[in-house]
């Protein structure tokens, strides 16, 4: 990675509240009510739940995942989509996609056993993930799930073990890894020679051959995931594309079957005023790549789908001034949200009250409590003046928010909320302070 973001000073154009409105329809600023989820106030769910919580629009990731699939349907694709569970591993929200008909992409025994519990079918879950525990594989395959995607020789040694342990023939696709550069973060990059994941082009067609002569394991086909966040435009997912039909013409050439290609997930989103290529340009570069070979394909977007439909909401601790910076203290963190501390990443913030969003902003450094420097949400950011209690929203905060956090400063996990045209829920309650204690024991020898 390079050297961090430069801090972006508050008249490098940062996005108005009224830009960052314009592309999130679930998120409106009301007159009366301020900062509103589709028809929710935001006010109201502080009010009633506390903060920091983090709210997801059942409406937006029903609308996100339609499009997904229309784009993949209008390009005639025999495509599945297949959400990607770390991004968002909320039951609730799992459910609320399952209900439109998303399978699950998964990378352990528990968010298999969340994707089983939302009422995913087995059958619409793929197994991914460079190093799955005997234990892990055991459960999956009998379970049934629907397909492993298989990262090492090692690994298809150990499905074929777990397999034929349970008396079971589980479907396999290899993992590839195409060596291209999506140009995105560092830390999300996944798909160049020198990341852990997937198995080297060169090396695919005789462990597939190879899969076919092992018991318990049946080849069905190729995957790969190159990477998240990609902004960068289609060229990174053409060329692996481009990879990966050529894979699948040398095997069959070979003689062996090939019946589907799962294409990953890893299509960006505009945090702040990026390009962000559509579900459409995604369509169309498998469409162009892929579409012609008789397979059935798959993707598994988490970010794209998630991400847009949640805000983490805070509450202002107090305002202070070192010399001439202003600091903002919120009772959320980077335990809560921990993005721009790990990939420096820019998330857009909203004051909530109806007053604050038309005040005279100014620029301050948005922070929280943690002891750490690190734990800096935005600097220069221009805010109106808040006050201790004023709320804030964070957006785009649906994916790889909830889903990270820790409880590092022994701060508890906050609550999470679903919000469904009027109505809301908590579909995740608060963790107790009990709960932090709960778990721990002093050794007995410590009793006297
Ligand atoms: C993380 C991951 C995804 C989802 O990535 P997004 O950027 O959230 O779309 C899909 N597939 C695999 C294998 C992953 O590891």
């Amino acid at each position: 990675m390079a050297a961090p973001a430069p801090a972006l000073s508050a008249d490098d154009a940062d996005p108005s509240f009224a830009e960052l409105l314009a592309g999130r329809p679930h998120l409106t600023a009301n007159a009366q009510d301020g900062l509103t989820i589709e028809e929710v106030p935001l006010a109201r769910i502080a009010a009633e739940v506390g903060t920091p919580t983090w709210v997801y629009s059942a409406g937006s990731l029903r609308r996100r995942f339609g499009a997904l699939r229309d784009a993949l349907r209008d390009a005639a694709l025999d495509c599945e989509v297949h959400f990607a569970v770390k991004a968002n591993p909320n039951l609730a929200v799992l459910r609320t996609l399952a209900r439109e008909g998303a399978g699950a992409d998964i990378v352990s025994e528990g968010e298999l056993r969340l994707a089983l519990a939302a009422g995913i079918v087995p059958d619409h879950v793929v197994f991914s993930g460079v190093g799955k525990t005997m234990a892990e594989l055991r459960f999956a395959i009998g379970q049934g799930v629907g397909q492993i995607n298989a990262e090492s020789v090692e690994e298809i040694a150990m499905i074929s073990a777990a397999a034929t342990a349970l008396g079971r023939t589980v479907d396999v696709a290899i993992r590839v890894n195409p060596d291209v550069d999506p140009r995105t973060h560092a830390k999300i990059t996944t798909g160049k020679s020198e990341n852990k994941f997937g198995v080297a082009m060169a090396d695919a067609p005789a462990l597939y051959a190879s899969m076919a002569q092992t018991p318990g394991v049946r080849p069905v086909g190729i995957a790969t995931h190159i990477g998240s966040q990609i902004t960068a435009g289609m060229s990174a997912y053409s060329t692996a594309y481009r990879a990966l039909a050529d894979l699948v013409r040398t095997l069959r050439a070979q003689g062996l079957p090939v019946e589907r290609v799962d294409c990953g997930g890893g299509l960006g989103i505009p945090y702040r005023d990026e390009p962000a290529p559509s579900p459409a340009a995604l369509a169309g570069a498998i469409k162009a790549t892929l579409g012609n070979l008789g397979v059935k394909l798959m993707v598994e977007p988490g970010r794209w789908i998630a991400g847009p439909a949640g805000v983490l909401l805070a509450s202002v601790i107090l305002s202070k001034r070192n010399g001439s910076r202003r600091f903002v203290i919120l009772d959320a963190a980077m335990n809560d949200l921990v993005r721009p501390a790990m990939y420096e990443a820019w998330h857009g913030i909203l004051p909530v009250s109806a007053t604050d969003l038309v005040a005279p902003l100014s620029p301050c450094d948005i922070v929280g409590p943690v002891c750490e420097t690190g734990d800096t949400f935005a600097r220069n950011r221009g805010l109106p003046a808040l006050e201790p209690a004023s709320l804030v929203a964070f957006l785009d905060a649906g994916a790889y928010g909830a889903a990270m956090s820790s409880t590092y400063n022994a701060r508890p996990l906050a609550a999470e909320v679903l919000v469904d045209g009027a109505r809301f829920a908590v579909v995740r309650e608060r963790q107790s302070l009990d709960a932090l204690l709960a778990g721990q024991r002093l050794p007995a020898w410590y009793a006297t």
